[in-house]
């Protein structure tokens, strides 16, 4: 059963968020929720006859969780996510300022809050469509940061982390570079080389790739 991976970009920061599904099954599973990913993007997993499972959150920046409580709420999927973002997922409100301010055309409906069902730690194992993913906290973008290391197929979603030939934003609050590089080093650079990284902007790159060219995050030593 090998896994399905379809990007789709949505929102004002071009965020991509991820659907997951294998062959022979109807269950599917999505990687962070961007403003939009309730309206067109659910149709059309209705349309297809799936049904979502899961939501998994990267991490709580408002631009890959607007509209996760909208999904939640009309497809009763588990949301997982790391508990140092609890404030931004779950009471967005309380942020909402410093967002607004970037975008001042955003309303109420894109400041819901969204209750996680199971806090996600370094290393923890979710069975997600018939394999194991594995758990990886890599702070330093967000406090909350993880990705989703499945090795069956040798890929893996990790948000903001890294980027082709980039990095994740460590100017924002809460932000913070010699963590950041920390992260990709202990728990992106341990992958295998050929393992697929699906980034939560822009295009897929692999380990290799990086670790020979990043500009920004060399490999350590
Ligand atoms: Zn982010
Ligand atoms: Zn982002």
């Amino acid at each position: 059963m090998s896994l399905r991976v379809e990007s789709v970009c949505l929102g004002p920061f071009e965020t991509n968020a991820y659907l997951l599904t294998t062959e022979g099954s109807s269950e599917c599973v999505l990687v962070d929720a961007p403003k939009g990913a309730a309206g067109n993007l659910l149709e059309e997993i209705r349309s297809r006859g799936l049904r979502l499972t899961h939501l998994l959150l990267t991490h709580g920046h408002w631009d890959h969780m607007c509209d996760a409580a909208a999904v939640k709420e009309a497809t009763g999927c588990q949301v997982l996510a790391h508990r140092d973002d609890q404030v931004l997922i779950e009471e967005i409100e309380r942020v909402r300022a410093r967002y607004q301010a970037m975008i001042p055309w955003l309303t109420d409906r894109d400041f819901r809050g969204c209750k996680v069902d199971r806090w996600l730690a370094d290393g923890e194992r979710v069975e997600l469509l018939g394999r194991a993913f594995e758990t990886r906290h890599v702070p330093g973008h967000c406090p909350g940061s993880l990705l989703f290391w499945s090795p069956a197929d040798r890929l893996a979603l990790v948000g903001d982390a890294i980027f082709q030939g980039s990095v994740g934003r460590t100017d924002l609050p809460n932000g913070d570079w010699p963590t950041l590089l920390a992260s990709i080093r202990a728990r992106v650079y341990t992958l295998p080389d050929d393992t697929h990284l699906l980034p939560g902007h822009g295009d897929p790159t692999t380990v290799g790739a990086e670790k020979a060219g990043n500009p920004y995050a060399k490999p350590a030593g």
